[in-house]
């Protein structure tokens, strides 16, 4: 399985796409991603849910 997200699903102006083999570890790039680049931008559970609505399998 992958999954991927782009950073623009979730309210960034930003072009960053993320690819993982599964939901946790995607999240944990997302998590690390938001945290570097959009400071001071937090990552919330709220936005973690919605993070998660995004979430696409290919
Ligand atoms: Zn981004």
């Amino acid at each position: 399985m992958t999954v991927t997200i782009r950073c623009a699903d979730f309210g960034n102006n930003c072009p960053a796409q993320f690819t993982a083999p599964d939901p946790d570890e995607l999240m944990q790039h997302v998590e690390l991603h938001t945290k570097t680049a959009h400071q001071p931008m937090e990552w919330t559970q709220e936005l973690a849910e919605v993070a998660k609505t995004h979430v696409q399998q290919v």
